[in-house]
């Protein structure tokens, strides 16, 4: 057992400038452990509707992701609906209709609680604290959150950020914990409240490491079709973590391929809509992103 992902399975509508689709997969857990699989066989948490589209499962299946800890309920699945302004940047929520994920109690299968790497992705901070009380191991945790719970579960959010060795955040929720806009100054403060390895991702302008004394910056890579956000961040730690379980290495040069490799799966996502940009990607398409990353950042 080594990677275990637990957040939200959603079925998204989705209004960009460029159209709009519903009830298409999406949550927190979906991105991620897609992107993962690309590294690592994923192991994942979360819980469905009865409505649950048979067709995703056997994408899961397809992407060799284990559903031993997915729980099927009577009822309909959590529906999530967002709007994106012109700069495909500021975004609207237009519902949350929580149904069988407003009781959603994460419960790992008596395997996944040896894992050697956690991605806590985006639920309330009382359900990951949850997960980190089940397990029996010492995983390499990584935390993703957002505004909500930055706003509503300030407290938890806190206590959780000193249990975890990695927090995943982007610039505007890093402005929120910190009151800060200084890159340096936020880094500094976050890491003091807890995760010795820190990400800041700044969308289309990539993301920023932090590690101890170290600095290292992603490009953004420039593309030519941006369809759909949604799930960036997301896809982004899914592969990040993706990669680590598969190389079992922290160094920080070996995180900064996690990186790398989290801004490569991340630019293929937002350009189709949902999660049809990450999935049946074959090894070819993500050396020669990887080789434009390169290309991009060398002098
Ligand atoms: P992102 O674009 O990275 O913010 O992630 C978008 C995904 O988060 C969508 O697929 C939604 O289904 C999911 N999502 C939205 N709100 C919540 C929430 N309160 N808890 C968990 N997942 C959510």
């Amino acid at each position: 057992m080594s990677l275990v992902i637990v957040g939200s399975i959603a079925l998204d509508t989705i209004e960009t400038p460029t159209g709009s689709v519903t009830d298409v997969p999406g949550g927190s857990t979906t991105y991620c452990s897609l992107a993962a699989s690309y590294f690592a066989t994923p192991h994942i948490v979360g819980v469905v509707g009865d409505d649950f589209p048979d067709t995703v499962l056997t994408l899961f299946n397809n992407h060799n992701i284990d559903l031993a800890g997915l729980v099927s309920e009577k009822g309909k699945t959590f529906r999530w609906g967002g709007r994106y302004a012109e700069n495909f940047d500021d975004r609207t929520t237009l519902f949350t209709d929580l149904n069988v994920f407003e009781t959603f109690n994460p419960s790992l299968p008596e395997a996944y609680k040896n894992a050697s790497h956690v991605l806590l992705a985006n639920i309330h901070p009382g359900l990951q604290h949850h997960v980190l009380d089940q397990l029996k191991s010492q995983a390499f945790v990584v935390l993703d959150t957002m505004n909500l719970w930055i706003d509503i579960a300030h407290n938890e959010l806190l206590s959780l950020m000193k249990r975890v060795n990695m927090l995943v955040i982007n610039d505007e929720e890093a402005h929120l914990l910190t009151g800060e806009r200084n890159y340096g100054k936020a880094a500094a403060k976050l890491r003091e409240m807890g995760p010795e390895w820190l990400v800041i991702k700044k969308g289309r302008h990539g993301a920023l490491l932090f590690h101890e004394g170290s600095v290292f910056s992603v490009p953004g890579l420039i593309l030519d079709q941006v369809l759909d956000p949604t799930g960036a961040g997301d896809t982004f730690a899914g592969a990040l973590i993706g990669y680590l379980a598969q190389s079992k290495d922290h160094s920080f040069d070996n995180m900064k391929l996690a990186v790398v490799f989290g801004s490569v799966l991340a630019s293929f996502c937002v350009e189709d809509f949902s999660v049809d940009g990450i999935t049946y990607l074959e090894e070819s398409d993500l050396e020669e992103r990887y080789d434009k990353f390169v290309i991009m950042s060398q002098f």
